[in-house]
């Protein structure tokens, strides 16, 4: 289990480089790529100028069907893509490190539980403004604060971006994977797919909890980056759930599993 976490951090910052090196090379002009062509979340930020890009030569045309892709792929894989691909969560998880890497998962958490759930309703009103701005307004006003624009330093929009940008990762040194949580209209996205494939009971792949062996130390839960508390369930068809299996590394009495489950579900 340890391998697939080394694996997946590794994997985490391959792709955090590649990224990275990619915008450099094309803000030096050896690369001639729009960064937006990488982008999943392009078809909303950009709204109905994207969606044409289907019928035409609009360069985030690559990015609108690699996010599309994804969306259609997280009712039965979850937030894969959050835990395994996402530069901006990559970013986030090695800020973290810098201040809790020697910690052992037993830190109290800063925002309670009850905060926690009521700040992840955040990520939905940033989703809802992106579609109002971008399909009825027409105008790619998220583009100005998305932090990975900061990244990529395109256009006129750096400003406001880099200071987001800037916050997260402050934040970040104190809350595991703030942006994720709380902010990203993305990942709100897909929490909202898995919630409708909950409903459906589309079969999928999901934590499980095997009661018999949990000696309730609470590690899973402790070391959740979405702070979920694994150890008070079943199943972690949590919708918050990136599926990053650190709380199966973790657990000291290996009860926790990841497995396809048939009736898909919610939380148990
Ligand atoms: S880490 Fe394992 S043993 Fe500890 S509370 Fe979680 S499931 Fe139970
Ligand atoms: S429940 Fe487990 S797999 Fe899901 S986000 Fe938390 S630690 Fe990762």
């Amino acid at each position: 289990m340890k391998k697939l976490m080394i694996f997946r951090f590794t994997l985490l910052i391959l792709i955090t480089l590649v990224t990275g090196l990619g915008i450099f090379l094309t803000r030096m002009n050896y690369l001639k790529v729009n960064p937006h062509v990488l982008c999943p979340y392009s078809f909303i930020c950009f709204g109905i100028p994207a969606l044409q890009g289907f019928f035409s030569r609009n360069p985030v045309i690559i990015g609108s069907i690699v996010g599309a892709i994804i969306l259609l792929l997280t009712p039965v894989l979850g937030r894969w893509f959050c835990g395994w691909l996402c530069p901006l969560g990559a970013i986030q998880e090695i800020f973290y490190k810098l201040t809790n890497g020697k910690s052992k998962g037993k830190v109290k958490p800063l925002i309670s539980d009850n905060w926690d759930k009521r700040l992840k309703l955040i990520k939905y009103f940033v989703l809802l403004g992106n579609i109002f701005f971008a399909y009825f307004l027409i105008q790619a006003l998220y583009m100005k604060a998305c932090p990975l624009v900061a990244l990529a330093n395109l256009g006129n929009y750096l400003l406001v971006s880099s200071i987001v940008f800037f916050i997260i990762m402050i934040s970040s040194l104190f809350v595991e994977r703030i942006w994720c949580r709380y902010f990203c209209p993305y990942g709100a996205l897909m929490s909202l797919l898995l919630l409708l494939g909950n409903l459906l009971r589309i079969p999928r792949i999901m934590l499980k909890v095997n009661k018999s062996m949990c000696v309730d130390c609470g590690l899973c839960s402790a070391n959740c980056p979405m702070q979920i508390k694994v150890e008070d369930k079943n199943q972690v068809s949590n919708s918050e759930c990136i599926l990053c299996q650190r709380c199966k590394a973790k657990c000291p009495r290996q009860g926790i599993d990841c497995e396809f489950c048939n009736k898909g579900g919610k939380d148990e």
